[in-house]
């Protein structure tokens, strides 16, 4: 892959062969657009940046149907634990996400642009971009060369601090959450179920064990920076301190992951002749850090647009303007509730957290959580909750969540 190809000229140039890359890619091959996707390094989907914990929805968004090629485990539910201790089950009671190896569903991805007619550029670093004329002029470095592309649209699904988003002028998402995992052999009370930490134990966000299988599970966390704690720290804490994890967690590390959760969308994904996608342009779910299925959404509106720009010749920040607006409209409103729930819980204390995951504890609420809940749209199940019906007292114990977060 990657040789004998004439780098010279584009309709549209992917930076980035991630799962957001390749499907931007893809969308821009399927629109007839010939398009490259370069990568700065020489193979697809590692390092892992990520759990591998993806919604049904966010699988069947990138087209794919799940296969033992990628899937190691479904899951159905969480329990969720707070600081107090008290276990807060959530059953969704059929199949709710999938736990994948990252390298073989981006290596899919990668795979289906390829049979799109998208060429694949391995081991090729974008180092500036020039878009004042026409034709936008991407300088890389392939295989140690320096070479010049051109192409009529330029991609940017370069990840969370994207170089091509900031050499756009249109900058870095500016909260960045540190994220850190690590697989571990784990005793998993039930492998349909991950678990959920909650509170000061994971100061500014949560931490996670994703049962792979009922012996290995990854256990991460990330954290607001502000409070000036070493995630290295936390997690270790997490492992060793909390008695629910470290009765289960068997000692040593079988393979650890780090990356950074983008939080809130740049105000503008688009600049002549450039758009921006993915991790890239933020367009991450605040409240579980989760971008798969968010970012794949953009990525197809992206990959069209990027497409007609070329086709029509015109790569004017009026044209593209449109694909900013599209993917506002699917999920913009989403990811702003996402920020207010994220804003919300992150300002509780720990004893207000228990009450509010404690008073969640109820089978009229649970019923609820069951027939609404859904990962990637939140605001619906947000809305069921606050529904006048509730019992007063469920009411009350709400009304400060409601009025953050509607
Ligand atoms: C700890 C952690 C756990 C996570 N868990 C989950 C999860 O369970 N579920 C979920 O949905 N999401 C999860 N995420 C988020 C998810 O990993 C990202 O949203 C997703 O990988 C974004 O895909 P992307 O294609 O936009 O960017 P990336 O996957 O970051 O891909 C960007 C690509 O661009 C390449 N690149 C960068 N700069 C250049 C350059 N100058 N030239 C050429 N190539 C370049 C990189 O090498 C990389 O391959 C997690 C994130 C973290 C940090």
């Amino acid at each position: 892959m990657g040789t004998n190809i004439d780098m010279t000229e584009y309709d549209v140039i992917v930076v980035g062969a991630g799962p957001i890359g390749s499907t931007a890619a893809r969308y821009a091959a399927m629109h007839g657009a010939r398009t490259l996707m370069v990568e700065d390094h020489s193979f697809i989907g590692s390092p892992v940046g990520c759990t591998g914990l993806l919604s049904t929805k966010a699988v069947s968004e990138c087209d794919i149907e799940p296969s033992d090629d990628f899937v190691y485990n479904s899951v159905r539910g969480a329990f969720v634990h707070p600081m107090n201790g008290e276990c807060l089950p959530i059953d969704g009671k059929k199949t709710k996400a999938y736990v994948v190896s990252r390298k073989m569903f981006d290596r899919r991805l990668a795979v289906m642009a390829l049979e799109e007619g998208v060429e694949l550029s391995l081991n090729t670093r974008v180092n500036d971009i020039e878009t004042s004329s026409e034709k936008q002029k991407i300088s890389v470095v392939r295989n140690g060369q320096p070479e010049t592309i051109e192409a009529k649209v330029i991609i940017a699904a370069d990840g969370v601090r994207s170089k091509v988003a900031k050499m756009a002028g249109l900058g870095n998402v500016s909260k960045v959450l540190p994220g850190i995992q690590v697989e571990v052999p784990y005793r998993s009370d039930d492998t349909d179920f991950v678990e959920l930490f909650a509170g000061s134990q994971v100061p500014g966000f949560f931490g996670w064990a994703v049962p792979v299988n009922e012996n290995i599970s990854r256990v991460g966390m990330a954290i607001d920076p502000k409070y000036g704690v070493s995630a290295h720290q936390v997690l270790e804490n997490l492992l060793t301190q909390n008695p629910h994890v470290a009765s289960r967690y068997g000692g040593g590390k079988l393979d650890l992951v780090m990356g950074g959760i983008p939080l809130g969308p740049l105000e503008k994904t688009y600049a002549k002749g450039v758009l921006v996608v993915g991790d890239a342009a933020g367009q991450v779910k605040p409240t579980s850090g989760g971008g798969i299925y968010t970012g794949a959404v953009c990525a197809k509106i992206a990959g069209e647009m990027a497409a007609r720009a070329s086709a029509e010749e015109d790569s004017s920040e009026n044209f593209l303007l449109e694909y900013d607006r599209r993917w506002r409209g699917k999920i913009g409103k989403e990811l702003a509730m996402g920020m207010r729930i994220h804003n919300f819980i992150g300002g509780l204390k720990d004893s207000e957290l228990d009450e509010l995951i404690g008073s969640m504890n109820n089978p009229a609420i649970l019923d609820t959580i069951t027939r609404y809940g859904d990962m990637d749209h939140p605001s619906i199940l947000m809305k069921k909750m606050l529904h006048p019906s509730r019992s007063v007292h469920i009411l009350k114990v709400f009304r400060a969540f409601a009025k953050a977060v509607l």
